[in-house]
């Protein structure tokens, strides 16, 4: 069993308009940015089951992305939730993310504006531990966004020392090229990392060495198609030289505690 536990699909009237805004970034799309289209390159990378990651970029559409995801959230595609920084009632509305079965939430300090020091999202964070909600979250810069980044491994590494009960999940190994930092900060916390955008574009020998350092355990196989390719991406995991224990925590056995998956 293999789980991607990093992709983007948008409903289907909107799919071709989220896939033409990032064409400017040079991004080659894997597939068209629909659920089904997923499941196509699914089917073509042998991958079989995906966690899809919306993200709510204005307060006002909180009720309409979390009630499509909880609408497509069952095999072979899965999806977390979303809130906003500026949500009037973060307590009330993960309570009722966590009522629609979602297992988490997906935030975005580009692209919802915020820092992880900010006091003003900490009831989103008490509310997220209280709910049992984990938080997943892009680390680092953004090719479609100037540096510097709103988070970096230290900022990420300093918010989960003040937020040691939130299951915390740093997208693209905790922040894409900072490798030093990422090993100085973050490597061997009680967090995980996710490998979007990672494989085939970082050295095989540096994402082995983060692997091993940080724990197989605590790893996440993860794509960011269509962004990315599935196939391509899966390929280069496995010619890695990773044991069968360390391949199997991170392709399949992390990803489906997390979503708790039987
Ligand atoms: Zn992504």
């Amino acid at each position: 069993m293999i789980i991607d536990f990093h992709t983007h699909c948008y409903p289907d009237k909107i799919a071709s308009r989220a896939i033409d805004a990032v064409g400017p970034l040079g991004l080659d799309c894997s597939f068209d940015g629909t659920i089904s289209g997923l499941c196509a390159s699914m089917k073509t990378a042998g991958i079989d089951l995906a966690l899809n990651l919306p993200l709510v970029t204005s307060p006002d559409n909180t009720r309409g992305v979390n009630a499509w995801a909880a609408k497509n959230n069952s095999a072979p595609v899965f999806s977390l939730g979303s809130i906003h920084p500026d949500d009037p009632d973060p307590a009330k509305t993960l309570a009722w993310i966590k009522s629609l079965g979602l297992k988490g939430i997906k935030m975005h300090p580009e692209y919802q504006s915020f820092s992880f020091d900010e006091t003003r999202l900490e009831p989103i964070w008490e509310a997220c531990i209280e709910q049992g909600l984990f938080l997943l979250t892009h680390a680092g810069e953004d090719i479609a966004f100037k540096p510097p980044p709103k988070s970096n491994p230290a900022s990420l590494a300093a918010f989960h020392r003040r937020f040691p009960d939130l299951t915390l999940v740093l997208a693209h190994m905790g922040s894409w090229g900072l490798w030093d930092e990422v090993e100085r900060h973050l490597i061997g916390l009680p967090l995980y990392l996710d490998m979007s955008f990672v494989p085939g574009l970082v050295d095989d020998a540096l994402l082995v060495k983060l692997i091993r350092r940080h724990g197989s355990e605590r790893v996440l196989f993860g794509t960011d198609a269509p962004w990315r390719d599935q196939s391509e991406s899966l390929k280069k995991v496995g010619e890695l030289g990773l044991t069968d224990d360390e391949y199997a925590n991170i392709t399949c056995n992390n990803a489906a505690a997390l979503l708790k998956l039987n």
